[in-house]
C-alpha cells in the first residue's frame, strides 16, 4: 500500500466558482454544489490550492493505495484511459 497526498475541500468556505477544476491538471475535480475531489485521479500537486481565491483547499494525506501493479483490471483500464 501507498499513501498518497491528496486535495480537500473545506466545504464551507468553497464558493463553487470552478477555477480549480480548469487548472487542475489531471481533470481529478468536478464542481457540484461545492467542489467534489476524485481521490483516484488528484496525484496531491497542489495547483488547486494555490489558485483557490477563499483558500478554501489544502493538500491532506489521502487514502492508502495498491502499488499499480497490484491494481484490479477494470482500474487499470480506467487509469489508461485518461489523457
Ligand atoms: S477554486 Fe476554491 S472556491 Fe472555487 S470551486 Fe474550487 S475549491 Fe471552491
Ligand atoms: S492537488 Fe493537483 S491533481 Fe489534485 S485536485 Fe488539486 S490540482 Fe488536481
Amino acid at each position: 500500500m501507498t499513501v498518497v497526498m491528496i486535495a480537500k475541500v473545506d466545504e464551507s468556505t468553497c464558493t463553487a466558482c470552478g477555477d480549480c477544476v480548469d487548472d487542475c491538471p489531471t481533470g481529478a475535480i468536478k464542481v457540484d454544489v461545492v467542489a467534489v475531489i476524485n481521490a483516484n485521479i488528484c496525484d496531491g500537486c497542489g495547483v488547486c490550492v494555490a489558485r483557490c481565491p477563499t483558500e478554501s483547499l489544502t493538500i491532506v494525506e489521502g487514502p492508502k493505495r495498491l502499488p499499480s501493479d497490484q491494481l484490479p483490471p477494470f482500474i487499470i483500464r480506467y487509469t489508461e484511459g485518461r489523457s
